[in-house]
């Protein structure tokens, strides 16, 4: 089976794999023992803070909260700005196409009295800065935006933003989605206005299960998790060492390598980019700022699922929407917030690159993409 859903999970890196089970097997103790073994992975937590801050570009080691994934960081950056604050400060900007962590944040703190502003993409997926800035209010507490669209692949102007909301009112915090941005797309956190980047592991080759969110020094977070205390008293709960080493490994391959890895993603989406317009059923959808790693297209009048399907028969794994809305058929969010018809939006596929991927494998995807269509072309309109 050729891969192309790296941007729903990545495989785990061999290197990766060894790390993880290397610390299963020599650390049995827990950090906040202070007996010897108990020290020893405490020891090894420091080490590994200290590898994410130098791969989030040299943030402080302070900053970084170990979480279970970037679900959770979401969770975090959002509530626990909003939740149990002094100030009157109820209001959150976010946009029509986040994750749904972020989207169903924001919705369970609506039943909660909080307010949100959802601002819509442009026809080109990128979100305005001026619509940002337009949606703030004397009120707003956070703006929440993404930094690159897990779907369509649109990179936003996150820097920008967050400098101009800073701008207008620094005690407005600006969390950053980095999920599908990190290793991908340069981002100088520790220069930046941005107080608060959500990341997960197991996008950039690392272990499910581990997220970090970045926490610039001097935020304060009302906590999610109460208990032991750990991670500063910002997320308590026994640290899951082994993953949290082996995800120190995959954050380093990420950002050290993320010059090289994003100009040859590049280079191959373009390839497969002038293989897609070759077809004129298919409709590209083109951000105007693209990621290096997503291409997305419409097949209109006809389901998603009958494409993925077909490309499955065919061998190439792919997804329709982001993975975790895969299983619906209804049209997607994103597409229609960049106001693509009811038919377009229920017709997306999108196709994800892996650092390992070859020219020789855009080749096998572009013959099964080319057999898709020849198969479905017939139905189009049918399933409608
Ligand atoms: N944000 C974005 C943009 C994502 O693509 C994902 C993964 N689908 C998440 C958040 C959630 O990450 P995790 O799987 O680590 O909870």
């Amino acid at each position: 089976m050729l891969n192309f859903d790296h941007a729903a999970s990545t495989p785990a890196h061999p290197d990766v794999i060894r790390t993880v089970a290397e610390v299963m097997e020599a650390h049995s103790g827990n950090p906040s023992s202070i007996h010897r073994s108990g020290e020893a992975a405490s020891r090894l937590l420091d080490r590994s803070r200290g590898v994410y801050a130098a791969a989030l570009g040299g943030v402080r080691q302070q900053e970084i909260v170990l979480t279970s994934g970037a679900t959770e960081s979401n969770n975090l950056a959002i509530k626990g700005t909003l939740l149990g604050r002094g100030d009157g400060r109820k209001h959150i900007v976010t946009t029509q196409i986040e994750h749904a962590s972020v989207t169903e944040s924001c919705l369970q703190l609506e039943q909660l009295g909080m307010e949100t502003t959802f601002v819509p993409p442009e026809a080109d997926g990128t979100v305005s800065a001026e619509k940002v800035l337009a949606a703030l209010r004397p009120d707003t507490a956070l703006v929440s935006i993404m930094h690159v669209n897990n779907e369509m692949g649109a990179i936003q102007p996150v820097e920008e933003i967050a400098q101009l909301v800073k701008q207008r009112d620094p005690k407005i915090l600006v969390h950053v989605d980095g999920v599908q941005g990190f290793g991908r797309v340069k981002l100088e956190l520790a220069s930046s206005a941005i107080d608060l980047y959500s990341l997960s592991a197991h996008k950039v080759r690392g272990p499910r299960g581990v997220g970090v969110l970045y926490v610039r020094s001097g935020v304060r977070l009302f906590p999610l998790l109460t208990g032991g205390g750990q991670e500063s008293g910002l997320r308590a709960g026994t640290e899951n060492l082994a993953a949290i080493v082996g995800a120190a490994k995959a954050f380093r391959m990420a950002a050290e390598g993320l010059e090289q890895r994003a100009a040859k993603m590049t280079k191959l989406r373009q390839l497969l980019i002038a293989e897609v317009r070759r077809h004129d059923r298919l409709i590209l959808t083109e951000p105007r700022f693209p990621a290096p790693h997503i291409v997305h297209f419409t097949f209109p009048g006809l389901k998603s699922q009958v494409i993925l399907h077909t490309l499955e028969e065919l061998g190439v794994l792919v997804s329709a929407q982001s993975a975790c809305a895969a299983k619906t058929e209804k049209p997607s969010r994103v597409l229609s917030a960049m106001g693509l018809s009811r038919e377009h939006a229920t017709s997306g596929i999108r196709l994800s690159l892996g650092d390992e991927h070859t020219e020789e494998d855009i080749r096998q995807l572009v013959d099964a993409l080319d057999k898709a269509v020849g198969l479905l072309a017939p139905l189009e309109g049918r399933k409608r």
